[in-house]
């Protein structure tokens, strides 16, 4: 038994789980968030408790010290040397990584180098991997990329039609992401699909940010994430995918530059933009049915844009085995699940079962009938256990 850290660094937050490997039992978890303030919170929980601390945490380094300094305290482990591994979850691994990589000098300067194309997200994982290794310097680390999984795709999938040389010049293609939980569902859903050959599924990890992948065979195919998470399907904040020109009439129309709109489409848009009440899918629901036509046209962009989406994979697949819905959204909202079943069971043969969807909440299982055409279920996505799994097999096995 070896216990393996997984984790996941944001700019102001470091999520992390503590694993028995290779049982897979979580021993804690918990965040500490708003990291460089005086007020941050540090946060695990461990057997059944939840412990919670207000306290200033001036950089990752120290969020890392504290949160070993409670493992102690709580005797959760009795020295440093019990953690035999870490994992760290890395949003973009560019060209370069089509799997997980063990964390040396040519991993970290490759993720350096790619911080242009994910200047929040991978700036902060080299943060927190750079601090465990201030506090743990001797324990090894692997880094796992959100866009490994989507790497199988061909050039048709993932070139976008700008002039080539851009393309070539800068490595501008479709990356995805989620690839860890689209890859997790993947592996999940092997259990209904015992009996098809070559099967072919449809993955919508749908939370604040949501994106959709078709896998055939277990690998990725195509994938609604573009070069950056704002690409594919609306979401919590996020356009997702439109003409770009209306990126440069908003410019024009607001007096504002690239990078301001950039935000505003990043920030300030999606299910929050198109209500104007929340990017929570739970306050947009709430509101639609007490009848606000804005959230209600808020929802309806976003179940479109994921029947669109399904329905495009449908056809990239030739056909399908198995939906699954899973994140956030997908795994709590049975009025999700059904309004996006509804838009597309009249062309895909699509049937639920509407008393076992409204059951289903953060749980597993099939939400489709016998006599419906392509099977649908709910999982559950575990992002983690991949990062834990691909440190112990590639470190400690
Ligand atoms: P992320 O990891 O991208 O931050 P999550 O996968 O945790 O996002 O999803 C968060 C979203 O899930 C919330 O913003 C909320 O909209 C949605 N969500 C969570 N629970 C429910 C629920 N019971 N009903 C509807 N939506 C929910």
């Amino acid at each position: 038994m070896k216990k393996v850290m997984a984790v996941n660094a944001g700019s102001s937050s470091l999520k992390f789980k503590l694993y028995e490997m290779p049982e897979e039992t979580v021993i804690c978890s918990g965040i500490a968030e708003r990291i460089g303030h005086d007020d941050a919170i540090f946060t695990i929980k461990y057997n059944g408790e939840k412990d919670e601390q207000i306290l200033p945490i001036k950089d990752h380094a120290v969020a890392v010290q504290i949160l070993l300094d409670k493992l102690l305290e709580k005797k959760i482990i009795a020295s440093y040397d019990e953690i035999k591994a870490t994992g760290h979850r890395i949003v973009q691994g560019g060209k370069y990584f089509a799997s997980s990589a063990v964390f040396d000098k040519d991993t970290e300067d490759k993720i350096e180098s790619l911080i242009p194309l994910a200047p929040l997200h991978n700036a902060a994982h080299l943060v927190g991997f750079r601090a465990f290794k201030k506090v743990l310097p001797e324990v090894p680390a692997v880094a796992v990329f959100d866009t490994a999984f989507h790497q199988t795709m061909e050039a048709q999938d993932y070139v976008y039609p700008i002039p080539y040389e851009y393309t070539e010049k800068y490595d501008i293609r479709r990356y995805g992401a989620h690839g860890t939980s689209h890859q997790y569902l993947a592996q999940e859903a092997e259990k209904y699909l015992k009996d098809v050959n070559h099967p072919r599924l449809i993955t919508c990890h749908i939370g604040s940010g949501a994106s959709i992948s078709a896998i055939k065979d277990g690998k990725c195919v195509a994938t609604s994430m573009g070069l950056t998470p704002l690409g594919g399907i609306m979401m919590g904040t996020r356009t997702g995918d439109i003409d770009p020109s209306v990126m440069k009439y908003c410019c024009f129309c607001e007096n504002k530059d690239a990078e301001e709109m950039f935000q505003i489409f990043n920030k300030k848009s999606g299910l929050l933009g198109v209500s104007g009440i929340s990017n929570d899918s739970r306050d947009v629901i709430k509101a639609m049915n007490e009848g606000d036509e804005r959230a209600k046209l808020a929802y309806q962009l976003l179940v479109r844009r994921i029947a669109d989406f399904i329905g495009q994979y449908f056809v990239r697949l030739g056909g399908a085995d198995l939906i699954v819905f899973s994140a956030g959204i997908g795994e709590n909202s049975p009025e999700t699940r059904e309004l996006v079943c509804d838009a597309i069971s009249e062309a895909l043969g699509i049937i639920i079962d509407k008393e076992l969807n409204n059951e289903l909440r953060g749980k597993e299982g099939l939400i489709s009938t016998e006599e419906s055409k392509i099977k649908v279920a709910v999982i559950p996505t575990d992002e983690e256990i991949m990062i834990a799994r691909d440190a112990y097999n590639m470190l400690l096995k």
